[in-house]
């Protein structure tokens, strides 16, 4: 049935593309209380799409964008939840799109519209591969449920409440999305973990005001010198370790598995180093800038604000200090320990005559699907199949909240197939998802309801 499928997704290639326009014109920025209505348009062409496949749907309200709900009873096999999300950023200076951002053009080879990559496009990827086999063989291979949020941009502000209120209607065994990139342009990816994230901002207050240096110069704690030495303290500067006690107890070392094929990724450093513009990297002792990058856990100051900063000189004590401060965690580290060591330290770091004030704006889980489990395996083979292409398995930086969530409350591994290609510009002006990606894209998911229910 597999080869009737995709001959039919073969033949629709161009319709889709069609398709994916209509979608993309529909301007579903969750953020912009403007267009909420506008937003919720997006879902409905979701549900309208599977719908008209033949899926029982729903659409799932919550006090801000609804949520997409859609199941088909398919054969025997696990469940598998399709999660994605037709919500999209803002376009920021429209002046610096090559073409309007909610009007999608086709340049070289390439489609150009906000959501083409992030997740318009690569969503559209499952939901015209769920279609695709309805249309030929009339019902899906295995069980498989939908969930479109709207929400996904403004951090799924209401998604866990929907899942838990609906844990019986989403339970399932995986959950599939396509919300990450490829590894490079030609070579797609399997995601298998993300960071998580704990940030926090100190500020620490002096004098009651900004005092002259000379007069009261050496009186008192300078909140400024305070705060530096705080975060100086925070890392070791030969090795770069963070000297948080505890910071590195949880973390979970590479098998040789996963180091074999991490490290036989054909990562360019010398491109990596030009394109962020350094002459080189560095990081923690030990390890290398793909490891560095995936399988080790960070603190970096976001940003300092403190005294005079205008032109020339002025000659203050000031009266505060403030920085911001985030560590991105790997698994399996704990972020309510990280966040309790953090603020510890600070405290023990801090010199007399200062008072501390910490509020912490971000802790999110990381995430970790084992690279054995059967959805792994059936997802590489789904690629492979489908773009004709071997997948790389890698990791991210970035925290995706959402999955350690999924764990939790539904008891599912999260599948992360990545059909975009990392320099797409998602959330920046002229995001593009080449249309051989959106077609390739299609056929991998197609692959993987198969061979997910074959197992
Ligand atoms: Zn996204």
């Amino acid at each position: 049935m597999i080869a009737k499928v995709i001959e039919y997704i073969d033949a629709h290639r161009n319709e889709y593309v069609d398709r994916l326009k209509d979608f993309l014109r529909i301007k579903s920025i969750s953020t912009d209380p403007a267009v909420k209505a506008e937003t919720r348009k997006a879902g409905e062409w979701v549900l309208k799409l599977l719908k008209d496949a033949g899926l029982k749907t729903e659409m799932i309200e919550t006090p801000g964008h609804p949520s997409v709900f859609a199941h088909a009873d398919g054969g025997k096999g696990p469940t598998v939840l399709v999660y994605g999300h037709y919500d999209v950023q803002p376009t920021g200076d429209e002046s610096l799109w090559k073409s309007p951002p909610f009007e999608p053009t086709v340049r070289d080879g390439s489609l150009f519209a906000r959501g083409s990559a992030d997740d318009k496009g690569q969503a559209a990827c499952h939901l015209f591969a769920i279609e695709a086999w309805m249309k030929t063989a009339g019902k899906l291979p295995g069980p498989v449920k939908v969930l479109i949020e709207g929400e996904e941009e403004i951090s799924s502000p209401n998604l866990e409440t929907v899942i838990r209120s609906n844990r019986e209607k989403l339970a399932c065994d995986y959950i599939v999305l396509s919300d990450t990139s490829k590894f490079n342009k030609t070579i797609p990816a399997i995601t298998y973990g993300t960071k998580g994230l704990v940030y926090k901002e100190i500020t620490l207050y002096g004098p009651k005001q900004d005092l002259h240096s000379g007069s009261f110069g050496g009186t008192v704690t300078n909140p400024g010198n305070a705060l530096a030495h705080i975060i100086a303290s925070m890392k070791d500067p030969v090795t770069n370790r963070v000297l948080i006690p505890g910071f590195y107890d949880d973390v979970l070392e590479m098998d040789d598995d996963e180091k074999g094929k991490m490290l036989g990724l054909p990562f360019d450093e010398l491109k990596f180093r030009e394109d962020v513009g350094v002459n080189m990297t560095n990081g923690e002792h030990g390890y290398n800038t793909v490891e560095r990058k995936w399988v080790r856990p960070t603190l970096d100051v976001n940003g300092i604000l403190c005294g005079f900063t205008g032109q020339g000189g002025s000659t203050i004590i000031p009266s505060k200090a403030m920085a911001k401060v985030s560590m991105r965690l790997v698994p399996n580290m704990n972020p309510r320990k990280i966040y309790q060591a953090f603020d510890e330290t600070v405290h023990l770091l801090a010199p007399q005559g200062v008072r501390i004030e910490i509020k912490t704006f971000g802790c999110a889980a990381p995430y970790m699907c084992p690279l054995s489990s059967p959805a792994m395996k059936a997802a590489a083979a789904a690629i492979e199949a489908g773009y004709g292409v071997a997948p790389a398995f890698i990791r991210e930086g970035g925290s995706l909240p959402i999955l350690p969530m999924f764990k939790e409350v539904l008891g599912a591994e999260s599948i992360m197939m990545g059909f975009c290609d990392p320099n797409c510009n998602a959330h920046g002006p002229n995001e593009f998802f080449d249309l051989d990606d959106l077609h390739k894209g299609i056929r991998s998911a197609a692959q993987f309801l198969e061979k997910m229910a074959k197992g």
